[in-house]
């Protein structure tokens, strides 16, 4: 097992390159949801879509911590085959990637964690943006 220590863990400096994307994933698209809600709020947009946005928020988050994460990866508890579609349905739909792929990569995270071997954590060699 690789034991080695995340740069993040070691450097307090942060790049002005890192700087940008943390600003770009996080804090972008809450400064957009925080606008789409006041814009909504003054065109009368009918309460039923708001009601619909936070209920499959709610929804497909269910569906990756309760299936794909603890049914599915860990094989935390049993249920029935229905139950078992639902929460893959509903994982399917928070587009986190295949059902498959999201227990092998979780496992891998469990064996890793907290190595560059990690492919969770930040940053890492796998990471889409390498800032490094
Ligand atoms: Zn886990």
């Amino acid at each position: 097992m690789n034991s080695k220590i995340l740069p993040s863990e070691t450097d307090n400096d942060t790049s002005i390159v890192e700087r940008g994307f943390v600003f770009a994933v996080i804090i972008l698209p809450f400064v957009g949801l925080i606008y789409a809600i006041v814009a909504l709020c003054r065109q009368g947009v009918p309460i039923f879509y708001p009601l619909l946005a936070f209920f499959l928020y709610v929804a497909t988050g269910l569906g990756i911590t309760i299936g794909f994460h603890r049914l599915f990866t860990h094989e935390s508890f049993k249920t029935h085959a229905s139950f078992k579609l639902l929460f893959a349905i509903l994982g399917a739909m928070a587009v986190q990637g295949r059902l498959i792929e999201w227990c092998a990569r979780h496992h891998h995270h469990h064996q890793e964690t907290d190595t560059e071997e990690d492919p969770s954590s930040y940053p890492s060699s796998r990471t889409v943006v390498n800032v490094k």
